[in-house]
């Protein structure tokens, strides 16, 4: 890319490293960001910068949070013995926007992947197990419905059955407008197991 200048290609080099860009996206926003005025700029660097000092992991839930502890672990109305369990803080972010959980969260930061390299130690297991040495009555597994969601999940309840906290594992089944024919089989398998009487 050297026929664009070093200024130009260290930047679409650096915006082609984020997930989910292209060389052909990261162009597009460098032409962009070239052309936008010199203060919208500082504030997008400065934004970048002042997120990634500020922003660090709850003590209680390991979610992503400004303060030491987040809102939901401060909250007093949210029910404390009660803790889903996510893999990042988007899916946390997903829950709450449905308003029907007054639970509290723990957010593992990942799922474990055999074929990515991750394993138990990699994600905010320890953190969890710490936490259920207090008083919790359930704990609820909301990991993806993916082959390293279901990992993790027969993993985690493994590790908390033996406390005697009850366990359960959210339903998911075929999506509304799904074809059954495209889903794949760990998800139809749920849909059967955690079927209902009509
Ligand atoms: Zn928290």
């Amino acid at each position: 890319m050297e026929y664009y200048g070093s200024h130009i290609s260290r930047l679409i080099e650096a915006l082609n490293g984020l997930p989910g860009i292209g060389v052909k996206s990261a162009q597009r926003l460098a032409f962009h960001i070239v052309g936008m005025p010199k203060e919208q700029v500082k504030n997008l660097a400065e934004a970048l910068v002042s997120a990634r000092e500020n922003v660090h992991y709850c003590r209680e839930c390991c979610t992503l949070t400004d303060e030491e502890l987040c809102p939901i672990c401060r909250s007093e109305k949210r029910n404390h013995r009660q803790i889903m369990v996510v893999e990042n803080s988007r899916d946390l972010a997903a829950y709450e926007k449905t308003g029907r959980y007054d639970g509290v969260y723990h957010v593992l930061q990942g799922a474990i992947s055999p074929m990515l390299g991750i394993g138990p130690s990699d994600i905010r297991l320890k953190e969890l197990m710490q936490r259920l040495q207090g008083d919790v009555e359930e704990v609820i597994i909301a990991t993806n419905p993916s082959l390293e969601g279901e990992t993790t999940a027969t993993y985690i309840s493994k590790l908390v059955k033996p406390t005697g906290i009850r366990v359960t594992r959210i339903a998911s089944g075929v999506p509304v407008g799904g074809d059954i024919e495209n889903i794949d089989e760990v998800t139809l398998e749920r849909a059967l197991m955690g079927r209902v009487e009509l």
